[in-house]
């Protein structure tokens, strides 16, 4: 495959040819549920109770009967159940002090916040107006037992762990954790840590960068130092990572200069299936494999390695975990900019939201794209998604794609 004249693949096609590679890990294993965060859960979870198990107060107040209360200014209080307590019997013609979550006493059906009541000694005084059967929440309102509270392939957000503990799952099966290798590649890179740069030195970004992104992920990752431009080195290190992991990512290096190696030290070790992708930043991308271990080699320009690994890599990733495929989740937002020449590359801008006076929310882009403009990334709350050959004017309706979105 000639890099340089390889067709520029647009993004659907490469999702295309990713999704056919990614063979889903089978192994499983069971974990306790604190620790279940951020994994993929490998099994439906069906509710062995109903949640809320009986019905009970939503908020602090009084409870009686509705029947009982009509045309009624004032009611004996003969019952206090607060959270906790078994269900009591309420007599009939009386009225209960309740709190939130105590359970419903057999007899009551409505409850009266106590913001709204008035009480002297043992008696209530009622308000002038109430509902019939307000503030209770009924038995089975969130879960009835059988349902399905969570599928196999869902992530397990911080609200999933949650409800998975309201039914009082302590342990969950989920898909095992997969084994990356990240390695950096390029003369010029220097851990951090490691001493002062030499001068044309620079430090790795990438790799920490990458780590962290798979780390969100739940992956195991191993990563040694940054390889130097050497095609001999780098096939070695792909030789040697291929061992044990399902995935090796790399940067740098995936261009055509004769300084990089990365692609020929693939072609030599394993296989090439894909070269160029028409986006901006990001173009040189590549995917294959090393063994039975999947290849993914990013650009080295900072800001590129970062939106190509949302785009790319991550979706792989989900899709090797088993993770049900979320669609790009752009929301729209009217543009702040205008861009009268078309680009033949689709483009995807470091923007960010700002709430105007209209009502709007409005997407401003970074004053510098360029792909080695690191802290755009950090200021950017995502990216604009700018069609191949697209223009715009200010105040058309553009998507946007919130970092959190693309988030796992
Ligand atoms: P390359 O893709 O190897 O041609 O690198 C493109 C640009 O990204 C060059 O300016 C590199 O110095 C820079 N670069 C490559 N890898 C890294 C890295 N790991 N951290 C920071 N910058 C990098
Ligand atoms: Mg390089």
């Amino acid at each position: 495959m000639k890099g340089d004249h390889a067709p520029l693949l647009s993004v659907e096609e490469v999702w295309a040819q990713m999704r056919e590679a990614a063979a889903t890990v089978t192994e499983c294993e069971r974990i306790a549920l604190p620790e279940a965060l951020s994994r993929v859960l490998a099994e439906d979870l069906h509710a062995p109770v109903t949640v809320p198990g009986f019905d009970n107060s939503a908020m602090d107040g009084y409870a009686f009967s509705a029947d009982d209360a009509r045309g009624v200014r004032e009611l004996p209080i003969s019952l206090r159940v607060t959270a906790g307590d078994a269900p009591g019997t309420l007599a009939p013609g009386t009225a209960c002090r309740i709190f939130t979550g105590a359970p419903m006493p057999s007899g009551a059906d409505t409850v009266v916040i106590q913001e709204r009541c008035e009480r002297r000694g043992d008696t209530l005084i009622l308000p002038d107006t109430w509902t019939p059967f307000a503030n209770i929440r009924r038995a089975g309102e969130d879960l009835q037992t059988g349902d399905v509270l969570l599928k196999s392939g869902q992530r397990l957000t911080p609200q999933a762990v949650g409800l998975a503990a309201s039914c009082g799952f302590a342990e969950v099966s989920v898909r095992r954790r997969l084994r990356v290798v990240v390695l950096s590649t390029g003369n010029e890179l220097r851990a951090a840590g490691s001493g002062p740069l030499g001068s044309g030195q620079i430090y790795d970004s990438n790799r920490p960068m990458l780590n962290a992104l798979l780390a969100r992920l739940g992956c195991t990752v191993r990563a040694g130092d940054p390889l130097g431009d050497d095609l001999a080195m780098t096939r070695r290190a792909l030789r040697e990572a291929a061992r044990g992991a399902d995935v090796i990512v790399t940067t740098g290096g995936v261009s055509v200069g004769e300084e990089d190696h990365v692609k020929a030290a693939l072609e030599a070790e394993g296989t090439l299936s894909l070269w160029r992708v028409a986006i901006k930043p990001g173009k040189p991308l590549a995917f294959g494999r090393v063994g039975t271990a999947r290849f993914l080699g990013l650009p080295g320009n900072p800001v590129s390695a970062f939106v190509t690994f949302l785009l790319f890599v991550q979706p792989f990733l989900k899709a090797l975990m088993g993770e049900t495929p979320a669609r790009l989740r752009g929301f729209p937002v009217r543009a702040a900019f205008a861009r009268n020449r078309p680009d033949n590359r689709r483009e995807f801008l470091r923007a960010r939201i700002v709430a105007r006076d209209d009502g709007g929310l409005w997407a401003e882009p970074h004053p510098r794209q360029s792909s080695g403009v690191l802290s755009s990334t950090v200021w950017a709350d995502g990216l604009v998604d700018l069609a191949t050959g697209r223009t715009v004017a200010e105040g058309d309706i553009v998507p946007f794609l919130p970092f959190e979105g693309l988030a796992p």
